[in-house]
């Protein structure tokens, strides 16, 4: 509060901070609508196993059709939808839709879908994930979840035996953008997750930096020796390609091998030959 009559900063306008609280006002206003209108999108990009050349699965992700900004990534709303709880109905919308149309896919190919650390409070993601996979007639094996540190550092207990329950119901469990976190290898530890999968920051500098070639090969050791799958994220290059095979890397995903994709474009993706790309 202003000191009598004084002209304390406290009182002073600030437009910026002004300006930045309205945004976020309208972002929150707009995503409430949003998720009331169904105004999100599913992007899926490939995984491809580059020792038969195969296309393993896609990973779903989310975008928004924004009335005037356009198509916008999760990194233009997901904190802010995180916050306000909009995730919840959002994340299971992205449940739903991935299993659907999960469920025209060959039958080898998996699906696998984000789960923000939000989903894990609140009803049970149990109910929702059966509810999802029942409903599209997917088999629970052909799903996975990807989880993130930051859900499993909110309420470990409760997590890790929700996460137990899902597994025992046959879905997979990948560990997200393993390396990036305070605590990856005690969670590792913690939960025979199905997989991890290597951030993409490693893969970005393997050539320049030899602590990201010495995290790979480690990541590389984990899995094989805990049985856990590995897949490396962001991969753009055949040069990059090429590294991670010879380090033990079968499964790999990035623009290399294509881009998150309109489910139209899927069955294309699946028929296209990986190998003739990765041997071009
Ligand atoms: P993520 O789960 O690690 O997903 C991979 C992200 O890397 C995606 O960004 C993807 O488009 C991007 N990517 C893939 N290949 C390459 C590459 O070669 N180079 C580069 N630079 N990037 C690549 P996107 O789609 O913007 O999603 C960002 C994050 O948002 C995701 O990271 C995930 O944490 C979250 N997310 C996406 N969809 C959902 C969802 O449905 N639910 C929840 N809760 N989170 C989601
Ligand atoms: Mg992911
Ligand atoms: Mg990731
Ligand atoms: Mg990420």
């Amino acid at each position: 509060a202003a000191k009598a009559g004084g002209r304390s900063n406290f009182c002073h306008f600030d437009p910026e901070m002004e300006q930045r609280l309205q945004s976020r006002r309208r972002l929150e206003t707009d995503l409430r609508q949003a998720v009331e209108t169904g105004a999100f999108e599913m992007r899926y990009q490939p995984v491809v196993d580059v020792t038969r050349n195969r296309v393993t699965g896609f990973e779903a992700l989310l975008r928004w059709r924004h009335p005037e900004r356009g198509l916008l990534p999760p990194s233009e709303f997901l904190q802010v939808a995180e916050e306000i709880g909009a995730i919840v109905p959002i994340g299971m919308w992205v449940l739903q839709h991935a299993c659907h149309d999960a469920a025209l896919w060959p039958d080898g190919v998996k699906v696998a879908v984000n789960i923000s650390p939000r989903q894990f409070r609140g009803q049970d993601l149990r109910e929702v994930v059966a509810g999802a996979l029942w409903a599209a007639g997917l088999p629970p094996q052909r799903l996975e979840l990807e989880i993130t540190e930051t859900a499993l550092l909110a309420d470990s207990d409760a997590t890790f035996d929700l996460l137990h329950r899902l597994r025992a119901s046959g879905v997979g469990i990948a560990m997200d953008d393993f390396g990036t976190g305070y605590s990856s290898l005690s969670h590792v530890r913690r939960f025979p997750f199905d997989r991890i999968k290597l951030d993409r920051s490693f893969v970005a500098s393997m050539d320049s930096d030899a602590g990201s070639l010495a995290v790979i090969r480690a990541v590389a050791g984990l899995g094989a020796n805990l049985g856990m799958a590995i897949t490396a994220e962001g991969v753009e290059t055949e040069g990059q390609v090429e590294r991670l095979r010879a380090e033990g890397y079968h499964e790999l995903q990035g623009y290399y091998f294509g881009r998150p994709s309109p489910a139209e474009a899927v069955p294309g993706i699946i028929l296209r030959p990986q190998g003739a790309r990765a041997a071009a």
